[in-house]
């Protein structure tokens, strides 16, 4: 239609060369059509021209000095997308890869997803091109310090509260979070993912893995099936994918795969969660270290995979859980796993599927659930988090569990819901979008042009 088509013609030439973006933005424009035809609304306030302009950017300088006495220079980034509904809320990713285009296609996911929690968040994500990969712990402390140097400034409780993501768990929130607090002089919920001892939440860690799953079963339960015996495929060996393991096996499924960037993992027995745990949270090893513990496992390099995808999608599994990054399932790969007779796609990760394989795995009506409502149980419970800073309590396992599978239940309700509305129950991409597109764009036009 032409007021989307327009839309992204400008984007393309006001933000050059963005793939990913573009990427992201087209899938949401594309479902929206239905909900701009029938409120006109939301073209008379111009809210899709708004809502991909995010409200603020941030780049900026990282220079810091390695162990070897270099001054090193990256740049970092913090893109504040959207404060309809709240705060600005979403994670910070140290990866090589991480540019603008990346930055944003995840910080308007965010807006929709965090949306669709149906909490008050904004959605807003950050980074840096830092690899953290082989770098001492002293690195790691002077690059999070030297990051946070410039990034305290744009955050706070009630402004921006990041959150980790690729390259960034608890002993980075750790380092940034101390240097916030030297800067500022403030002990604040300023940051999630925070250790125990000082302010996290139990739950945190585990929450997007295991939110996954719960998504995951209701799903299966939609169509009168169990977790129970399935064979899973799941990709990454990170914080998202050793936590949706878990859960799987504690639900009686059998995950019989887990990636990391150099290679695939299969074993047919299932794999070890305690043995992964120690080789990737313990040791930070790698998944070659792994396989040299369990005879059984086959371990294939990312040498040997299929030149058209990734060779974790080629095992047989009945349902898959894409944990690691962006486009790691391409077309040729959604098309083996519906030969193999996949009959679920539960995204882990942030926009995993390419936009080739995300319409096979549509056409096929399989169930698919994208990221934007599977992997939302991660920053809901930072929201969790934020709530017990706020009030300075201090909430056991088992209720912030609780509360993680009201909320995940919640949004594949509201997917779920919207999607049969508009005509489509199989279309979870349609209802996620549109369920969280309509939240952001009332409180948009509520709060005038601003
Ligand atoms: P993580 O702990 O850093 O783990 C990332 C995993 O993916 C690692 O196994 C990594 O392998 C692999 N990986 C990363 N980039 C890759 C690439 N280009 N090719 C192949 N493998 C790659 O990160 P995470 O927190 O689990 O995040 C994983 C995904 O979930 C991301 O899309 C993230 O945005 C999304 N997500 C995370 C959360 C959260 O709470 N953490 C919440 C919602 C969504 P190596 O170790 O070899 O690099």
């Amino acid at each position: 239609m032409p007021y989307t088509h327009n839309t992204i013609v400008k984007l393309q030439k006001s933000s050059p060369a963005q793939t990913e973006f573009y990427q992201a933005v087209e899938e949401v424009l594309d479902s929206l059509a239905p909900v701009l035809d029938e409120d006109s609304r939301f073209c008379k306030h111009s809210i899709i021209e708004r809502m991909v302009e995010p409200e603020r950017q941030i780049m900026f300088r990282i220079a810091w000095v390695d162990d070897s006495g270099t001054v090193q220079v990256n740049k970092g980034y913090r893109v504040e997308f959207n404060s309809a509904l709240g705060p600005y809320k979403g994670g910070i990713r140290f990866h090589p890869s991480v540019n603008a285009s990346i930055i944003k296609f995840l910080g308007f996911e965010q807006v929709l997803k965090n949306a669709l929690t149906g909490l008050p968040l904004g959605g807003g994500k950050g980074g840096a091109n830092f690899d953290p990969k082989g770098k001492s712990d002293g690195e790691i402390m002077r690059f999070c310090q030297a990051f946070m140097s410039e990034l305290y400034r744009h955050i706070g409780p009630t402004t921006d509260v990041p959150a980790g993501d690729i390259g960034v768990g608890s002993r980075e929130i750790g380092y940034m979070f101390g240097q916030y607090k030297k800067l500022t002089n403030r002990f604040e919920g300023v940051l999630t993912g925070k250790d125990l001892l000082w302010g996290g939440s139990l739950v945190r860690k585990e929450a997007t893995g295991y939110g996954c799953v719960y998504f995951a079963e209701h799903m299966l339960e939609g169509n009168k099936d169990t977790l129970e015996g399935k064979e899973c495929l799941v990709s990454g060996s990170g914080n998202v994918a050793i936590y949706t393991i878990e859960k799987l096996l504690e639900l009686g499924a059998k995950p019989v795969t887990c990636s990391d960037s150099a290679g695939t993992i299969y074993q047919k027995s299932g794999i070890d969660v305690t043995s992964l745990k120690q080789v990737k949270e313990v040791e930070q090893g790698r998944l070659s270290d792994y396989a040299k513990r369990h005879p059984d496992a086959e371990y294939i390099s990312r040498d040997n995979y299929p030149k058209d995808g990734h060779a974790v999608w080629r095992f047989a599994g009945q349902l898959a859980f894409p944990c690691a990054t962006q486009n790691e399932l391409t077309a040729a790969d959604a098309k083996a796993l519906l030969d193999n007779g996949c009959i679920a796609v539960c995204e882990g990760a942030n926009m995993p599927c390419t936009a080739d394989a995300a319409d096979l795995l549509l056409q096929a009506k399989i169930a698919y659930a994208p990221g934007k409502a599977a992997n939302a149980g991660g920053v809901a419970t930072s929201q969790l988090e934020m709530a017990q800073n706020a009030s300075m309590q201090h909430w056991s396992f088992a209720e912030v569990d609780q509360k993680l599978k009201d909320i995940m239940l919640g949004i594949y309700q509201r997917t779920r819901d919207t999607a049969a509305e508009l005509e489509q129950p199989t279309n979870f991409i349609l209802g996620a979008n549109v369920a969280g597109f309509r939240r952001v764009a009332d409180a948009m036009i509520q709060q005038g042009v601003v």
